[in-house]
């Protein structure tokens, strides 16, 4: 007998209904162009939105890294895992992120689900927005607390909820991305934080998609709104813009103390290794020094989002690089992006229930790293099939 006979019926279903997820293997490195299948492919998928996972500065680094420091921490940080690299990267991060204080934890999704539980607990409140990311919503579950979910960016919608539970004598968090990786729209920060001083309520926000994008030399939402020392707990990844993997936390220096003594992946799991600390301190260094990446990035974004809409494409209402260019009906969109790989174009079709139902798209991410060349190839392809399909005329 299968025990798992439950599990094949599953995945029989999803091939079914033609939402199984193929997953593509990379045979080069992250890049503006990558190798799939033996064939050289624009790549238009990744989150390495400065390049910087094959820049020479940076590799060198997290060679150096391994030279020194082995290729493991060898224990939790608590114990004896605790490098003198994760503390420089700590200080480097506060200082580039104008923060009292920060701590390194393994993954943005783990920098969720470590803060969440610590701040609100069962009987209190969070209030979250409701396109918030998988990895918000598991924090929050975690901490059995009570979800309020208020429509998404609704500002009235959010004042009303807290509005609701104005009487309730608990905590209160309100929880929010700040760039929504969807669709590349950003949370009103400076409006979640008025509303959070005046019902009394701590504000945190996910910055994934924000750092290193938004703000003066990418330092993130934060900076952007010029928000410093109001936001209360400002969560970022080292995966996407930072090219290399980790997550933290920016904020006071209570809760990062706090967090250094309660947070669970910080606790009972092991840190990012010495190349990759390594690598994360010489990022901070390029992005404190210089941003002309940043600057590169949104120079490419900006372009395309100018292409797709002289030729008549819906891109949306993206405020970021992120260009969604939304083609309406699941199928489309879904053979578009195949008849996009199939011309050498690798661009990820999203469809319900990632996004609603009617709003299917092909999601484009630019780099810093793709040439005006590479930009004009896409584009041209998307034309093509776009023709074809009658997305465009
Ligand atoms: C990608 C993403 C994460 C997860 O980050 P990892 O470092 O890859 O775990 C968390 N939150 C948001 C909003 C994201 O987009």
């Amino acid at each position: 007998m299968d025990k798992f006979e439950f599990l094949r019926k599953e995945l029989d279903e999803l091939k079914e209904k033609g939402t199984y997820n193929t997953i593509r293997v990379l045979e080069s490195a992250q890049g503006p162009w990558v190798t799939i299948n033996g064939r050289k492919m624009l790549n238009l998928c990744a989150n390495n939105y400065l390049g910087l996972i094959t820049n020479e500065e940076v590799k060198s680094a997290a060679i150096e890294g391994v030279k020194n420091f082995g290729v493991g921490a060898g224990a939790v940080r608590t114990i004896a895992g605790t490098l003198i690299l994760h503390e420089e990267l700590e200080k480097k991060l506060a200082e580039f992120k104008h923060a009292e204080a920060v701590i390194l934890l393994q993954s943005g999704i783990l920098a969720n689900i470590a803060t969440i539980p610590l701040i609100v607990q069962e009987g209190d409140l969070i209030f979250s927005d409701e396109l918030n990311h998988a990895s918000i919503i598991d924090g929050c579950r975690l901490s059995k607390a009570t979800i309020v979910r208020y429509k998404h960016l609704d500002m009235d919608d959010l004042k009303a909820k807290l509005e609701d539970y104005k009487d309730y004598n608990v905590r209160k968090l309100i929880v929010t991305d700040g760039v929504f990786s969807m669709d590349g729209d950003i949370a009103p920060l400076p409006q979640i934080v008025e509303i959070a001083e005046k019902y009394g309520a701590i504000t945190m926000v996910d910055d994934a998609h924000g750092e290193g994008v938004l703000g003066d030399h990418g330092r993130g939402i934060v900076d952007y709104f010029h928000l410093e020392g109001k936001v209360d707990i400002d969560v970022g990844t080292l995966s996407k813009a930072f090219g290399v993997i980790g997550g933290y936390v920016a904020g006071s220096k209570t809760l990062i103390e706090y967090m250094k003594q309660r947070a669970r992946p910080f606790l009972f799991s092991t840190p990012l290794s010495p190349a990759d600390t390594s690598a994360l301190i010489k990022v901070v260094e390029i992005l404190s020094r210089d941003d002309s990446l940043v600057k590169k990035l949104w120079e490419n974004g900006n372009y395309i989002k100018e292409q797709f809409k002289s030729y008549g494409f819906n891109i949306g209402h993206s405020q970021t690089p992120i260009t969604p260019v939304i083609i309406g009906e699941e199928k489309t969109a879904m053979e578009f992006s195949k008849m996009l790989f199939e011309e050498g174009v690798f661009a990820q079709g999203i469809v319900f229930p990632t996004v609603p139902r009617g709003t299917a798209r092909i999601r484009v991410m630019v780099s810093a790293a793709h040439t005006k060349e590479d930009l004009d190839f896409g584009v041209s392809k998307f034309v093509e099939i776009g023709r074809k399909l009658g997305v465009i005329r």
